[in-house]
């Protein structure tokens, strides 16, 4: 250990804090990657289960570093929360996707993840009804996926904002549902549009009889709530086959189609199975 001028303590194990020192180094880069211009929005296409018909994206953020490529959100979006960009960042995305879906056919949607530690500051309602109105999009076409552990702390505030989204007119989708702790109580509380089953289902299935009975209790729990149920993570005609089966509304994966930059989405709905 070492100490520097300003009596803080850096530690320079050569193996053991490189990564720290690469997550160091990105979160410093993260800083300035927004007013260079390097995120991206990229489109995944939702598709509704039968008949095949495209229902809208999600819009997956992209960082398109200049020396490490394309850099995945599971990688930067723990430094932006940590380090606070998240507050900016996800302005951008919101004002970004809400301006590029307002583009695409009347019939659209667009699902934009929200991180929790949105939830920590002020003005996230005013927020996304700010978006709304600049970009005109009509509010039932936005749709807000949060994961339960929005929910786990803060829970009334948390519970209060997200009716407060309802009453704007935005969908609520509660995203990699079936993987968490206690997701059934929840369900209880709030009455959510649509939930996201977790791709590690879907990925078992459907060899695996124990992910398909926990597909299909989560579907049919969902419909008897009024919620809808989308399935992410969806690769082959098997688990296409499993989950139609199954009773799962909306299909997301890449079987049908990866995530897209705004300029190459095609908003073509369908042929095939
Ligand atoms: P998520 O919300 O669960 O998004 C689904 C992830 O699964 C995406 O990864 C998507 O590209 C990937 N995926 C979709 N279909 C398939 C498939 O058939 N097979 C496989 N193996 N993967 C598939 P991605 O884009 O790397 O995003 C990872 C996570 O980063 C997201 O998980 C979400 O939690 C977070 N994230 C992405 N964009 C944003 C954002 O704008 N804001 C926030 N707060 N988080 C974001
Ligand atoms: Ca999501
Ligand atoms: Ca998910
Ligand atoms: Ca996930």
């Amino acid at each position: 250990a070492k100490r520097t001028g300003r009596g803080t303590l850096c530690f320079f194990d050569p193996d053991l804090d490189q990564v720290t020192r690469d997550r160091h180094a990105l979160g410093k880069d993260l800083r300035e990657a927004l007013a260079r211009q390097q995120f991206e929005l990229h489109y995944q296409p939702v598709y509704a289960a039968v008949p095949r018909q495209l229902i809208g994206y999600e819009a997956l953020l992209r960082w398109r570093h200049p020396d490490r490529g394309m850099i995945s959100p599971a990688e930067f979006i723990p430094i932006a929360e940590e380090t606070g960009l998240i507050h900016l960042l996800g302005e951008w995305v919101l004002h970004t996707a809400c301006q590029e879906a307002a583009t695409w056919p009347q019939d659209l949607q667009v699902a934009v993840n929200l991180s929790p530690a949105q939830f920590k500051r002020e003005g996230l309602v005013k927020l996304v009804q700010t978006c709304l109105e600049q970009s005109g999009l009509t509010p039932a076409r936005l749709e807000l996926e949060i994961t339960e552990s929005v929910l786990l702390d803060e829970t009334l505030a948390n519970f209060s904002i997200l009716k407060q989204f309802q009453s704007l007119g935005v969908k609520i989708a509660l995203d990699d549902f079936g993987v968490g702790y206690s997701s059934l109580s929840y369900l209880r509380s709030f009455p959510f549009d649509k939930l996201k089953i977790d791709r590690s289902f879907v990925t078992e299935m459907p060899s695996s009889k124990q992910a398909a009975a926990i597909v299909r209790a989560i579907t049919t729990l969902g419909h008897s709530l009024g919620m809808i149920t989308t399935a992410e993570g969806v690769e082959t005609q098997e688990q296409l086959d499993a989950l139609r089966q199954e009773r799962c509304d909306l299909i997301q994966g890449y079987l049908y189609g990866r995530p897209l930059p705004a300029e190459q989405l095609v908003h073509k709905g369908g042929q095939g199975a």
